[in-house]
């Protein structure tokens, strides 16, 4: 397998990550959110994010899957749920990737089955062309093409996950 230059420098996404905590304090001003990391691949952006972040902070994770290898699966499944109450706060949801959109959907109707004073999404990356069910995005890092990416979170086989940048991934032919 190759993994090629990067595509998103470790500096590129520092700055953009920057970017994004300035806005979500300014939105929040005043307010404690409950910021809730989307695992495995979220760690590495939501631990950058919510270091940066200038407003009360409770933090939990979902694990939860849906891909094998580099397709999704379609079919979601949540290996760990959030264990704080979340009625009335305000929950910031905050992932890796929205590529098809199932596992986002998924994970946002169930929360929003729990009464969140306001729920909103974080992603660092979109594969726009990609999506199949619409999710509302509040905050979006960077839009991408349609290739598979690794890196800064995001694995391969569960590998690559701690490259400080993000590379394409392409299989050896
Ligand atoms: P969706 O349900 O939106 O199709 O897929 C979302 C999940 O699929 C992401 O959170 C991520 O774990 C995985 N995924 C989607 N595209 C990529 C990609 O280009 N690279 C990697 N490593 N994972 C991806
Ligand atoms: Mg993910
Ligand atoms: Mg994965």
């Amino acid at each position: 397998m190759i993994i090629g230059k990067p595509f998103l420098t470790a500096e590129q996404i520092h700055e953009k990550v920057i970017e994004l905590a300035d806005r979500i304090s300014r939105d929040y001003a005043g307010k404690e959110i409950l910021a809730v990391g989307i695992l495995k691949g979220s760690f590495m952006f939501f631990a950058d994010l919510v270091r940066s972040l200038k407003i009360p902070v409770v933090i939990d994770f979902i694990v939860a899957s849906s891909y094998l290898k580099t397709t999704s699966t379609g079919e979601v499944k949540i290996h760990y749920e959030i264990k704080e109450d979340i009625a009335g706060k305000h929950v910031l949801l905050i992932d890796d990737i929205i590529d098809t959109g199932i596992s986002l959907n998924y994970i946002r109707e169930r929360l929003l089955l729990k009464e969140p004073e306001s729920l909103k999404i974080c992603i660092l990356l979109d594969k726009k062309e990609r999506r199949s069910v619409d999710v509302p995005i509040d905050y979006k890092g960077f839009e991408i093409p349609n290739q598979f990416v690794v890196g800064y979170g995001l694995d391969y086989d569960n590998k690559y996950r701690n490259l400080p940048y993000i590379a394409i991934f392409k299989k050896e032919r």
